[in-house]
């Protein structure tokens, strides 16, 4: 027994198979992620350059009974995403949106709001890389701030965004420069007025993950709010921190998924790692 079916997909790795075959790993719209294998795939008519990674495409596939991979017979490009190619830069951060999908989307299971994000995430990283001379570390923490925030808000972790945990004053209440202490654990914080602010900390290092915190802007916990009410592209123009506001927001949200998330582990991003701010 063994049936067909299309499906829309995004690469997120290729590799070879004795020689002239090829095993790739997608994102696809219906059934979260999976695995096919591509028969003779090396300069082959059948799939053009649809099976680089990032490449967006339909591919044309057949289930047998039995068989733990897919076979995939054709697949049609429906955009490479190449411009994510313009920059270092843009490479590195498409490719750490790759290295997330393959750590935490569900196998052959429906993941449509995944889909959208992976695929809203390369356009608007194409679309900045296509638009600028050089990708600035601004933008690059920026698109990754909104993808991580969205990747939080896909796992259900609903972060107490908009009040003081403590005493529910609106964020609003503060100037930008207001600074809030960040519970890496709770998603949520705290204002400077209220008593669970104040007291003196011990060394961070020496506490349990319960208790350790992160101090952060106003500016920076409303760019949190502005990710999960923006479509991603728009990071770029609505995100009002600055550069240590958004260092310090990414070293939160990462906690925060890294606590939140199953799959997503605390080793560090490889992809990241090749551009020099990210080292260590
Ligand atoms: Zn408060």
């Amino acid at each position: 027994m063994s049936h067909s079916f299309e499906e829309t997909t995004i690469v997120l790795r290729v590799v070879p198979f004795e020689d002239r075959h090829r095993i790739v790993t997608a994102l696809s719209e219906t059934r979260g992620k999976i695995t096919a294998m591509a028969n003779n795939a090396v300069n082959s008519r059948r799939f053009g350059s649809a099976l680089q990674p990032f490449s967006a495409a339909t591919w044309s596939l057949v289930e047998r009974e039995g068989a733990s991979l897919f076979r995939l017979d054709e697949a049609v490009l429906k955009k490479g995403f190449e411009g994510l190619r313009r920059h270092f830069e843009s490479l590195c951060v498409a490719s750490c949106f790759t290295e997330i999908m393959l750590k935490i989307a569900p196998e052959n299971e429906a993941s449509l709001d995944l889909f959208k994000l992976h695929s809203n995430a390369l356009f608007g990283l194409e679309e900045k890389a296509l638009a600028v001379e050089s990708m600035d570390l601004l933008s690059i923490y920026q698109i990754l701030n909104a993808y991580f925030a969205k990747l939080l808000h896909w796992n259900g972790t609903q972060p107490q965004i908009m009040k003081c945990l403590s005493c529910e004053r609106s964020i609003l209440d503060f100037e930008p420069d207001t600074i809030f202490r960040a519970s890496m654990v709770t998603a949520g914080w705290v204002c400077p007025d209220c008593k669970s602010y104040s007291f003196e900390l011990p060394d961070q290092e020496s506490l349990p993950l319960h208790r350790k915190f992160l101090t952060l802007t106003q500016r920076a916990t409303g760019d949190f709010a502005f990710a999960l009410t923006h479509p991603i592209r728009k990071c770029f123009e609505v995100f009002e921190g600055n550069l240590e506001d958004q260092r310090n927001l990414y070293q939160l949200l990462l906690a925060l998924l890294h606590y939140h998330v199953p799959g997503f582990d605390r080793a560090p991003m490889k992809s990241l790692s090749m551009m020099a701010e990210f080292k260590g």
